[in-house]
């Protein structure tokens, strides 16, 4: 387990916790998820059935399901297509997680409505990264006003930067740049993608421009021997991404 996992998302800007209700068969995952979902600041409920997860959904509403896709009796993705045809359910948060990581499989994950998917196995820094990506993105009012993933922090009200505690100092377009990874971890993008983003479509910069930005972004933020955190992806582009393969 990473240790950065651990650490408390002391300063999380809201105050009421967001509650998380993990539906997964899988005794020693569950406590794994609860664990470091619970060090990082959620309030955590868990169900290893469908049907139970329908009836806890119905009375105390989560605001974030996290859903294994094979659970015996009523299957994840059948739950998370039954928890989109209710009007009550229709916009609840869903992050599938499951141990089939095939490209048509992610697909039908977020064609039943799913809105992220999380192949197993994943690091606790991973999966809790794309729930807050997913909060942020669906109910910006539990949106904390700090990205996290793993030693690294983005304060976007101080506008400051730490890795490990230490102050990063970055300009303009690396912040910018980091900001746009930190809200998609774990996600490739093309320089293309990047220049779109980041820079905008209507200012005309060069791919290669990117690359010039990449670099020094990745000088900031790997200094003392630090693992890089910017995955460069061979004939794809940059993602953020802490795991080693
Ligand atoms: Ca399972």
């Amino acid at each position: 387990m990473n240790a950065a996992a651990n650490r408390p998302a002391a300063r999380r800007a809201a105050v009421d916790k967001p509650r998380l209700l993990i539906v997964e068969d899988e005794p020693a995952l569950v406590e794994l998820l609860r664990y470091n979902l619970e060090q990082s600041g959620f309030e955590v409920d868990s169900t290893d059935n469908g049907e139970r997860a329908l009836t806890v959904i119905g009375e105390t509403p989560p605001d974030l399901v996290l859903l294994d896709w094979m659970l015996p009796g009523l299957s994840g993705i059948e739950l998370c297509r039954r928890l989109r045809r209710q009007p009550d359910t229709r916009n609840l948060p869903i992050v599938m997680l499951t141990a089939r990581g095939e490209e048509h499989d992610r697909v039908r994950g977020l064609d039943a409505g799913a809105d992220d998917y999380v192949a197993k196995p994943f690091s606790p820094v991973e999966l809790i990264a794309r729930v807050r990506a997913v909060l942020r993105r669906i109910r910006p009012a539990l949106a904390e006003a700090v990205l996290i993933y793993g030693d690294l922090s983005m304060d976007l009200v101080a506008h400051r930067v730490t890795r490990d505690g230490q102050p990063i100092h970055l300009g303009p377009t690396e912040f910018r740049l980091l900001r746009h990874f930190l809200e998609h971890p774990g996600r490739v993008f093309s320089r293309e993608q990047l220049l779109d983003s980041v820079w905008g479509r209507d200012v005309y910069v060069e791919a290669r421009t990117v690359d010039v930005h990449i670099r020094r972004l990745r000088l900031a933020l790997n200094r003392d021997g630090l693992t890089d955190i910017i995955r460069t992806v061979r004939a794809a582009g940059y993602s953020l991404d802490a795991r080693r393969d």
